[in-house]
């Protein structure tokens, strides 16, 4: 991780984002630093969903998709624009971490699922119709639940959630168990 990706008060922005969906730790409360970037973050999020609201009634015009981009360009120092969709008048892409903060909310709905780390790949990037990507995730499980067979109904909500929410077709979710914990 290079210091772009540390916050001043040594936090990493990873960090930030990756809890986003999730109230403020104790020192998200009361740091600047922290307190900042989940507002910048927040917004974010707001301006991407905007842009897939819009998608789905095919309404996006380019000013949103580019404003989605430049936003993300702008006050997301980490997490390269993953291009999702491109017709010859606009070329929307979102952030990784987009992408990433979507797994982690879909994993962690699961009770005794919580995701640790994810990686994305594009596996192919069409001119006209879905991207296609393939995932990673690691998860802790809850060892109560481990074989209840929680792995494909979390694929399958990850592939729907991917389609319908981001236009982004999953052709392989690889779900890694990481670790056991109680409190998964
Ligand atoms: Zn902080």
């Amino acid at each position: 991780m290079s210091t772009d990706d540390i916050l001043e008060c040594g936090r990493s922005i990873d960090d930030v984002w990756d809890n986003l969906d999730r109230p403020p730790t104790e020192h998200e409360q009361s740091c600047t630093y922290c307190i900042e970037a989940r507002r910048r973050f927040t917004r974010l999020r707001d301006l991407t969903e905007q842009a897939r609201e819009a998608d789905e009634k095919h309404e996006i015009s380019p000013e949103l998709a580019q404003r989605v981009v430049d936003f993300a360009r702008s006050h997301v120092r980490r997490g390269k624009p993953v291009p999702v969709y491109r017709t010859p008048t606009t070329d929307l892409s979102f952030s990784e971490y987009v992408f990433l903060s979507t797994i982690r909310r879909v994993v962690d709905s699961y009770t005794g699922v919580l995701a640790r780390r994810s990686r994305i790949h594009v596996d192919e990037n069409p001119d006209g119709g879905r991207t296609r990507m393939s995932i990673r995730v690691s998860l802790v499980v809850d060892p109560r639940i481990w074989r209840s067979g929680y792995d494909e109904q979390l694929r399958s909500a990850l592939i729907h959630t991917f389609a319908s929410e981001l236009g982004v077709e999953l052709t392989s979710v690889d779900l890694v168990l990481e670790d056991l914990h109680y409190d998964a």
